[in-house]
Parts: C-alpha cells; sequence; structure tokens
C-alpha cells in the first residue's frame, strides 16, 4: 500500500484477473475456468491498469462471466456496484450461453450432427453470413474439445 493510497484509504492490489498485465490472454481464461465463455483481450476486471481497489473483490469475483470488455463502460461499471437490473442481465446472459452449450453438446454427441450442420442450425433464420457460420464452427469446436476431456 502506497503512501497516497494510505491516505485515501484505499488499497490497490495486483489484479487478480489479469495477474497485473492489464489483459487477459488463454493462460488467465484456463486458470479461471472461463475457456467456453470469454476470449483473450483487455481485462474488463481492471480495466486495463494491471491494479484494482481491494474493495472490488468483495463486489464481484475475478473470475465473474459476465465483466468483459464488450460491455459499455456504464454497464460495467453498473455491475461493478452490484446494480440489480444490470445483475439480472448477468443471470440472462449466463443462463442463455449454458443453454447454447448444452444444445450444442446435444446436437453433435446424441444427435451426431458434424459442426457444420449445426452451426446452420444455429442460423437457420439469418441471411448467409461465411464469417459468421465460420466463428459458429469454430466455437462449436471448442465446445466439443472441452466436453471431451
Ligand atoms: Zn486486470
Amino acid at each position: 500500500m502506497s503512501f497516497f493510497s494510505n491516505i485515501f484509504g484505499k488499497s490497490n492490489i495486483e489484479c487478480p484477473r489479469c495477474l497485473g498485465k492489464g489483459h487477459v490472454d488463454w493462460d488467465d481464461i484456463r486458470r479461471l475456468n472461463q475457456e467456453l465463455k470469454w476470449a483473450p483481450g483487455k481485462c474488463a476486471y481492471c480495466e486495463g491498469k494491471g491494479a484494482v481497489n481491494s474493495k472490488l473483490a468483495e463486489n464481484v469475483s475475478p473470475d465473474d462471466t459476465y465483466l468483459t470488455i464488450d460491455k459499455t463502460q456504464i454497464e460495467r461499471d453498473r455491475y461493478k456496484a452490484n446494480d440489480e437490473a444490470a445483475m439480472r442481465r448477468a443471470e440472462i446472459q449466463e443462463a442463455h450461453h449454458n443453454y447454447l452449450i448444452k444444445q450444442i453438446v446435444f446436437l453433435y454427441f446424441e444427435a451426431d450432427l458434424g459442426p457444420d450442420k449445426i452451426a446452420e442450425f444455429f442460423m437457420i433464420d439469418e441471411a448467409s453470413d461465411p464469417k459468421r457460420k465460420e466463428d459458429l464452427v469454430d466455437y462449436i469446436l471448442k465446445v466439443v474439445e472441452f466436453k471431451r476431456q
């Protein structure tokens, strides 16, 4: 704790999510068991600073799935302050994501569909978008790989 943080009553600690790097890489993602939920990028826990106020950990766990850099700054701030509506949005996103993973697992392992067909199933109401299909196939393969372990 520095002199200034003592004066202001704040204690800054090394960011427990990115370990002070300011960005989250695959090692961090594996350590925090978020392989199917996160991608590498700027750390949303410390906002890229590498350090956080120790009080943050009382509100939000470092491995919290919802708090990612793709959310708006306003949403991240609300979530860090335990805003009720933001927490509800986090629950909905988590439920939706877990359901998607369950569907992929069922379609691959039980219904015997290949990654291509599964991607087409999820895009059934969408206009053809080869890039989105490719991303979806990559994600499906990641889920399959992860569930095989
Ligand atoms: Zn961080």
